[in-house]
């Protein structure tokens, strides 16, 4: 019996994990997630690849071929260039950070995507079917979704980013993917545009339809699945599943933190999970008072985290609520509507128990970089720093050892960490000819027509 998924606004059909992965969100409007939470055994000590294929398991039961499964898993890691994938390195006094962006594009998107990559490809060549996957990137998910991406047979990807609205590092980890599948459009407009290019493009049915339009964003279950697996291995180098850890976690969509929060529900012990924000503070206001109040969205050092209505909040509310599809769906809409809602006060009751959050401006982002680069030698990101952070400022027992998670290499922020340290981050060997390499997109007005043609013309799809 395979593994059963459901929405959480629980008006949808019931799907197994290789339909809701292609699925990606709801036709009700909700987020897929697992009928029940599967519990983990005691585990070992073993790589990480060994852990997340025993992690993971459970979730793809029924619907993935198990030997096929632990490939991809071990396929999807083997390019990580660091000590067994994900790093821990102790700062001292019960503090650790594991580094999370030793992958392809440096940011800890990859450990998601390029499994995920892997699964649509999988997947989709045993239907016999294709699919096109366009988005909007203002900088960092474009690259990591066109590496997952990149020579999969049954995937073309063309990501639209504002011309010229990007820094050159992030224009480059896209443009210079040489791979015939990979599309790179520069859209003469902003972010917001390329966003409303792609809406629209979903929105034109007989065009969504022609070209099989999908999309591998953050509320994708699969995802959130990968994620899980970095908990449970930092727990089990700290001295085992049972051992007692905290986590703080830069958070932008949820989906990092909640894959921490699945963890726990399937039985790691993690006593507070603690959110990190920059100025752009919807999380921590909502842990405090119980209410959801959406601000206009300020551009900060971490521009990843700038975000208002976080996702993969939803998967929470839905565990808050019991399950009840139906309430998640009224608090939503309401939302929606006016701008903020609340939860009652039982709900925030719990709520209070197992998180912790806590925001911080770029000052003192720029002043941690400096701090730590001073004390340890170790130079943080400034998504990286909000972590760090969150995990001093909010650590409630000091005897529980707490996991800061480092989203992005610094070298990926070389602004904000050159002032903060007055020392310019260099890329990593691999990518130190990054600038030299020759670049492969295409300009384009802001014009829906035009770019529909742009992508008919140069994806397999049709
Ligand atoms: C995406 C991203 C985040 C936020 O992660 P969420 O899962 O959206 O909360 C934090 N840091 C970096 C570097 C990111 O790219």
């Amino acid at each position: 019996m395979p593994v059963q998924y459901v929405s959480t606004r629980g008006a949808a059909p019931v799907l197994d994990f290789a339909d809701a992965l292609l699925v990606g969100l709801a036709t009700d409007g909700g987020l897929y997630v697992p009928k029940s939470w599967p519990q983990m055994g005691d585990g070992g000590s073993g790589s990480y690849v060994e852990t997340a294929v025993e992690v993971m398991a459970p979730f793809v039961a029924g619907s993935i071929d198990p030997d096929s499964f632990a490939e991809m898993v071990s396929d999807a890691y083997s390019g990580f260039e660091a000590d067994d994938v994900a790093p821990l390195v102790d700062l001292g006094g019960g503090l650790h950070l594991m580094e999370l962006f030793h992958g392809p594009t440096l940011a800890f998107k990859d450990i998601a995507l390029q499994l995920v990559g892997r699964l649509f490809d999988y997947e989709l060549t045993r239907r016999g079917e294709r699919v096109t996957i366009v988005g909007a990137t203002s900088g960092d998910t474009g690259s990591a979704a066109i590496e997952a991406c990149r020579d999969r047979q049954s995937v073309d990807i063309v990501i639209l980013h504002p011309a010229g609205r990007v820094t050159e590092v992030q224009r480059r980890q896209m443009t210079t993917v040489q791979s015939s599948n990979v599309h790179n459009v520069a859209l003469d407009g902003t972010f917001d545009d390329c966003q409303d290019m792609v809406k629209a493009m979903f929105a034109d049915e007989p065009f969504r339809t022609r070209l099989n339009l999908s999309a591998v964003n953050s509320i994708n279950w699969a995802r959130v699945m990968a994620q899980v697996v970095y908990y449970v291995v930092a727990a089990e180098r700290l001295g085992g599943r049972c051992q007692a850890v905290d986590f703080a976690v830069p958070t932008g969509n949820f989906g990092n933190v909640f894959a921490g929060h699945v963890a726990r529900l399937s039985g790691l012990n993690v006593p507070k999970l603690i959110v990190g924000s920059n100025r752009n503070d919807i999380l921590p206001r909502f842990f405090r008072d119980g209410r959801l109040d959406a601000r206009p969205v300020i551009p900060t050092l971490s521009p990843s985290m700038d975000i208002q209505i976080s996702s993969n909040l939803e998967r929470l509310l839905f565990e808050l609520e019991d399950r009840d599809g139906a309430a998640v769906a009224r608090l939503l809409r309401t939302f929606r509507e006016k701008g903020s809602t609340e939860i009652s006060e039982r709900l925030h009751g719990r709520l209070v128990e197992g998180w912790a959050s806590a925001r911080f401006d770029d000052d003192q982002v720029l002043m941690c970089i400096a701090e730590e680069a001073d004390k340890s030698g170790i130079v943080l990101d400034p998504h990286s720093a909000v972590g760090v952070l969150a995990a001093r400022a909010c650590r409630p027992d000091p005897a529980v050892p707490v996991v800061a998670l480092a989203t992005a290499h610094p070298a990926k922020f070389p602004d904000a960490v050159e002032k903060a340290t007055g020392v310019r981050p260099v890329l990593p060997d691999r990518l130190s000819d990054l600038l030299d390499r020759s670049e492969r997109m295409t300009n384009l007005p802001n014009d829906l027509s035009e770019v529909e043609t742009f992508v008919e013309e140069h994806v397999r799809a049709v």
